[in-house]
C-alpha cells in the first residue's frame, strides 16, 4: 500500500513539475495579479509626449494624472519642436519615473523614440548615413557599429526603447520612406537588419550601453501600390513569404522584443486586424515571445480611413483581439476607456489582456526598469565621443557609390586633382538637411539650424580641402524654384574653373510629407543640369536623395557621377574625400536605378522580365579609381546533394594602381524552376580590402538554402536542377540533387 501511495506522490510531483516547465515568469505573474483591469490597460497606453505641453511648457500636473491615475505605462518621443540636451532628457525622465513611483504598484514608464540612424532627438548627438546609403557599403559590421553607439546615446539619454530598425524590403522607390530601408534585396534587409537588432541590445538589455530594438513595421509597409505613405499594398501570399516575411523571422529569431506594425493593409486587410499575421503567424508559429506596438494612432484609423470599423471602440476589438499588446493611441485616452469597457462587456477576454500586459511587462523588466528605473549617471560618459564622428565618416565614406567616370584625354575625370579651380552648383551644394533626411533632430529633418556647428555642407568641406580661393559657388536654396539669374550665374562663373561639381538630389522629408507622383528630378534642377553641361567644362553630379531620381534627359552629357544617398553629418566629408582622390569609392547600388518612372523593374524580377530590365544603373553596379579582375570560378564540385554544401572560390586582383575596397556580389541564378525564377538572386555578398597589384581568394560556401525558394503551395523548397553562379563579370553552373 505504502509503495501504491508513493506511486501516487512521485506522479503528482512530476505532473506539478510539468506545470511550472510552462514558460512562466514569476515577478512578472505575481505582479498580475495584483493588478486591476485599470491598471493592466494602462499598461497596453502608450502617449506622445506632446499631449502634454503648451505653447513649449510641459503641463505637469496632466503628465502626473496620466501616470498616476490612469497608469499609462508608455510614452514616446519630443515635444515635436527641438532635440532636448542630455540633461532636459534626464529632467523629463526622472520626473516621469517619480510619478510612476506614485502609482500604486509603482511600475516603471516604457519611453520609445525614433532614433533612426543615430540618437536623433538628443541634441549633439552624431548621425549617421540612412540605412540605404548603409546597405551600399555591403558590410553589416558598420550596421553593427553604428546601432552600438546610438544605444550609448540613447541610453545616456535616459531612454531605452528604440523604434528601429525598418525591415521592410524597399522595392517601392517612390515611397518616401525609402531611405530607412536597405534596398530592394531581400538578402541585404535580413543581414543589415540583424546586425542592428545585436548592436542595440548585445543580448542584454540591462547593460547601461544598449537598448531594445523595435522591428518595423509588420508587414508590406514599403510596397503600397500608390507609392504613397500608408495607402494599401497588394502583396501575392507567394511574394510575403519569398521577400518581405524572412527579414522579420530572422530579426524574431535573433531576439527582438517588440515589433511595430504597418500602418497600411496588405490584400484589403489593414494589417493591424490581421490575426493572422499578428498572432497566428507572428507569435504562434514563429514563437515571438515580446510585445506588439501600433503604429501611430492606428487603432482609430481602422474606423477613420480604412472603413472596416464601425467605430473607435469596435476598432480597439478588432486590434486587440488579433494580438495588437500596446497601443500607440498617443493622443487621447479613448483607447483607455473602450478597452475597459470591452472587457467588462467580454468582447475582449482577460486572457487576452493578461497575455498582452506580460509580454510588456517582461520587457521592462528585462531592460532592468524595476530595478532602477532612472537615467543612468554613469551612461553619460557613452554620450558624444569623439570617435562616433569617426565612425560617421567611416559609414559614410563605405557607402559613397561611383556610378560613371568617363575618360577624357584617357584620363578619368575622378578624382579630381585638388589644385582644380570648381564651381560647385546646385541646391544641394550648401545644404545641410539634403545631407541628413529624415529623422534629423526633428522628424522632418528640415531645420538646418539645429545641426551642430561642425557639421559641414559639401560647399564648406571642399572649401577646406582644396582652399576658398579655389571655390566659387552657385547654391540656390531651394530644389524647385531655381531663379534665371542663378542658372545664369553658373553659365558665368565656370569661365574661370576647370569643371563643375553639381550638386542636386531632394530636400529632407519624412513620411507624408514626402509623397511624389512621380521620380523625376524637378524640372528647375534638370534646366540648372543642362545649363552646367552647355559650358563645355567637365560636370560631375553628386546626388543627395533618398530615392533614385531620374536623370535620364541629362545624364549623356555629365562626366562623372557620385551617389551620395543621405550620408549624415560626416557626409560632405565623404563626398569630398572620393571626389578629390583621398577615399576610394566601393559601395554599391542596393536598389535598381530606375531609367524612367514607368519602369520601376527589380534586379530580381521574374526572368521573363529580363528584356526589359533597363535601368539607368543596375542594383550592384559602382565603381572604384582601381580595376579589380576576376578569375574563373573554381567551384568544390560540379554536384551539390542535399546535405551538402559547395565552396565557391574566386581569386580576385587589384590590377589597377591605387588600393581600395572590393564589394563581391554572388547571384545565383536558378534556370529552370516550377516558379519563373528571378532574373538573378544576390544569396552572398563580402567586402574585402586590396592593395595594389595585390590578389586574394574569395570564398563562400552555398548550401540547398541558398537556392531555395517559395512554391506554388507556399513552402520554401530547393527544387533538383542547375544553378547558375555570378560574380563580377565570371560564371560557373553546377547541379543540385536531393540524393
Ligand atoms: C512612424 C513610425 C514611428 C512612429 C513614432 C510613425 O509615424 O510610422 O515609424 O516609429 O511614428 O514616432
Amino acid at each position: 500500500k505504502s509503495y501504491q501511495l508513493l506511486l501516487v506522490a512521485f506522479v503528482l510531483l512530476v505532473a506539478c513539475n510539468q506545470k511550472d516547465n510552462k514558460p512562466k515568469n514569476t515577478k512578472v505573474d505575481s505582479l498580475i495579479s495584483k493588478m486591476t483591469l485599470e491598471e493592466k490597460v494602462g499598461q497596453m497606453t502608450q502617449i506622445t509626449l506632446s499631449v502634454f505641453y503648451k505653447k513649449g511648457v510641459l503641463q505637469e500636473e496632466k503628465l502626473k494624472e496620466y501616470i498616476v491615475k490612469n497608469g499609462v505605462g508608455s510614452l514616446l518621443n519630443v515635444d515635436g519642436s527641438v532635440p532636448f540636451s542630455v540633461e532636459e532628457w534626464h529632467e523629463l525622465i526622472t520626473k516621469i519615473q517619480d510619478y510612476a513611483k506614485e502609482s500604486r504598484l509603482q511600475i516603471p514608464v516604457l519611453y520609445g523614440i525614433d532614433a533612426i540612424h543615430g540618437a536623433t532627438y538628443t541634441e549633439g548627438a552624431t548621425l549617421f548615413p540612412h540605412n540605404i546609403g548603409l546597405a551600399a557599403s555591403r558590410n553589416p559590421k558598420l550596421a553593427f557599429e553604428i546601432a552600438e553607439i546610438t544605444a550609448k546615446e540613447v541610453r545616456a539619454s535616459g531612454i531605452r526603447w528604440n523604434f528601429d530598425p525598418v525591415l521592410g524590403v524597399g522595392k517601392q522607390p517612390l515611397w518616401p520612406r525609402f531611405e530607412e530601408t536597405f534596398g530592394e534585396d531581400v538578402l541585404l534587409v535580413s543581414e543589415f537588419g540583424t546586425q542592428v537588432i545585436k548592436g542595440y541590445e548585445k543580448d542584454n538589455l540591462k547593460s547601461n550601453t544598449n537598448v531594445a530594438s523595435c522591428m518595423k513595421h509588420f508587414l508590406g509597409y514599403t510596397v503600397p501600390q500608390s507609392g504613397k505613405d500608408r495607402t494599401p499594398a497588394y502583396i501575392p501570399d507567394i511574394v510575403l513569404r519569398e521577400t518581405f516575411m524572412p527579414p522579420f523571422k530572422k530579426a524574431v529569431e535573433t531576439g527582438s522584443p517588440t515589433i511595430m506594425i504597418n500602418s497600411g493593409s496588405i490584400n484589403g486587410i489593414p494589417v493591424h486586424i490581421n490575426k493572422y499575421l499578428l498572432t497566428d503567424l507572428l507569435k504562434n508559429e514563429w514563437g515571438f515571445k515580446g510585445f506588439v506596438v501600433t503604429d501611430w494612432e492606428d487603432i482609430m484609423y481602422l474606423h477613420k480611413e480604412h472603413k472596416v470599423a464601425k467605430n473607435n471602440k469596435d476598432a480597439v476589438k478588432m486590434a486587440i483581439n488579433a494580438g495588437v499588446d500596446m497601443s500607440m493611441v498617443p493622443n487621447k485616452l479613448d483607447f483607455y476607456h473602450d478597452l475597459i469597457e470591452l472587457v467588462n462587456e467580454g468582447e475582449v477576454s482577460m486572457d487576452r489582456i493578461d497575455d498582452a500586459v506580460r509580454r510588456i511587462l517582461k520587457v521592462k523588466f528585462d531592460l532592468g526598469l524595476f530595478d532602477n528605473p532612472y537615467p543612468e549617471k554613469e551612461a553619460v560618459a557613452n554620450f558624444g565621443l569623439a570617435s562616433y564622428k569617426e565612425t560617421a565618416l567611416k559609414t559614410a565614406e563605405q557607402s559613397m557609390t561611383l556610378l560613371k567616370n568617363k575618360s577624357i584625354n584617357n584620363k578619368p575625370i575622378l578624382p579630381l586633382s585638388k589644385n582644380s579651380k570648381v564651381l560647385i552648383a546646385g541646391p544641394a551644394a550648401n545644404s545641410l538637411a539634403t545631407l541628413h533626411g529624415s529623422w534629423s533632430y526633428t522628424w522632418q529633418g528640415d531645420r538646418e539650424h539645429l545641426y551642430a556647428e561642425s557639421t559641414l555642407t559639401i560647399k564648406e568641406a571642399i572649401e577646406i580641402k582644396i582652399g576658398k580661393e579655389n571655390v566659387t559657388c552657385v547654391a540656390p536654396n531651394k530644389f524647385q524654384k531655381i531663379t534665371t539669374s542663378e542658372i545664369k550665374s553658373v553659365t558665368q562663373k565656370a569661365k574661370n574653373v576647370d569643371c563643375i561639381i553639381l550638386c542636386l538630389g531632394e530636400i529632407s522629408y519624412a513620411e507624408t510629407k514626402g509623397n511624389i507622383d512621380d521620380l523625376e528630378l524637378s524640372k528647375d534642377q534638370i534646366t540648372l543640369a543642362k545649363a552646367a553641361i552647355a559650358t563645355n567644362k567637365p560636370v560631375i553630379l553628386v546626388l543627395t536623395e533618398g530615392r533614385p531620381r531620374i536623370v535620364n534627359e541629362f545624364i549623356e552629357g555629365i562626366d562623372g557621377v557620385l551617389m551620395a544617398y543621405r550620408p549624415g553629418s560626416q557626409g560632405a566629408n565623404a563626398i569630398t574625400n572620393v571626389l578629390f582622390g583621398d577615399y576610394n569609392p566601393s559601395g554599391k547600388l542596393p536598389f535598381s536605378y530606375p531609367k524612367y518612372s514607368g519602369n520601376l523593374l527589380n534586379y530580381d524580377a521574374p526572368v521573363r522580365n529580363i528584356k526589359t530590365y533597363k535601368p539607368q544603373w543596375a542594383f550592384g553596379e559602382g565603381l572604384s579609381y582601381t580595376l579589380f579582375e576576376y578569375d574563373e570560378i573554381e567551384l568544390s564540385s560540379k554536384t551539390l546533394k542535399e546535405n551538402e554544401s559547395l565552396t565557391v572560390k574566386v581569386k580576385v586582383t587589384n590590377t589597377g594602381k591605387v588600393d581600395g575596397d572590393l564589394v563581391i556580389d554572388l547571384f545565383v541564378k536558378d534556370l529552370v524552376a516550377s516558379v519563373i525564377p528571378p532574373m538573378k538572386k544576390l544569396r552572398k555578398f563580402n567586402r574585402i580590402h586590396l592593395k595594389a597589384r595585390a590578389s586574394k581568394i574569395v570564398e563562400f560556401i552555398l548550401n540547398k538554402d541558398d537556392l531555395s525558394f517559395i512554391n506554388a503551395n507556399l513552402e520554401r523548397v530547393t527544387e533538383d536542377g542547375e544553378f547558375e553562379i555570378l560574380i563580377g563579370d565570371k560564371s560557373a553552373k553546377f547541379i543540385f540533387v536531393k540524393n
